[in-house]
């Protein structure tokens, strides 16, 4: 097993990595100055000797140039078949002026930009898409300010995975199309990120 569990940073419980929760269920959540805050964030062990004895800079020098040329540190077996848009591998673009600025000698800025949904999101999507699809879920979601929802949703919509987006109502309405042309199910919240995750975490528990 290339991950050995979630280890939670509150208490340090280690928990299958076929989670039926997100937050650790001991530690859950807490309150600060009534807002809702993570208390219990899970983080993922990985059995570092194992990937270490299958990886090496040659392999990965071998392999196309994206997210996946490093699939093992991200908790995938080799031959494991992944959903992927083709997402990594952006380019570097050496900076001048703010090289200049900052008297950094070679100041190299990653345009990931040039991801499949125009944001560093989607290598996030990525891992989250092909787990739920391993571990059976139905549906994915999460709340985003726009690009996580924009990613989420065409990773999804590449899956066939029901998704399920809460923005704020003052979302940019190009993201906000981007998540409709995908087919997700998109809710815009009156409020702040903060107020808008009190609602999904409601919607999450009902549904
Ligand atoms: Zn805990």
């Amino acid at each position: 097993m290339l991950v050995e569990g979630l280890k939670c940073i509150n208490c340090g419980e280690i928990f299958s990595p076929d989670p039926k929760f997100f937050v650790c269920p001991k530690c859950g959540f807490e309150k600060v100055k009534g807002i809702t805050v993570f208390k219990g964030i899970t983080e993922v062990v990985y059995n570092y000797e194992e990937i270490g004895e299958m990886v090496s800079k040659k392999l990965f020098s071998k392999r196309p140039f994206n997210a996946l040329r490093y699939r093992e540190l991200l908790g995938f077996q080799k031959k494991e078949k992944l959903l992927t848009l083709g997402e990594g591998g952006t380019p570097l673009l050496k900076s001048k002026k703010l090289a200049k600025k900052f008297k950094i000698k070679n100041l190299l800025l990653k345009i990931e930009a040039q991801n499949p949904t125009g944001s560093f999101k989607d290598r996030e999507s990525l891992l989250a898409v092909n787990k739920a699809l391993q571990f059976g879920k139905k549906s994915v979601s999460c709340v985003s300010s726009g690009n996580a929802a924009a990613s989420l949703a065409a990773y999804a919509a590449r899956a066939g995975l029901d998704c399920f987006v809460f923005m704020p109502a003052t979302a940019s309405k190009g993201k906000v199309s981007q998540c409709s042309v995908h087919g997700a199910k998109t809710f815009l919240v009156n409020g702040i990120y903060e107020e808008i995750f009190e609602v999904y975490l409601e919607a999450v528990k009902d549904f």
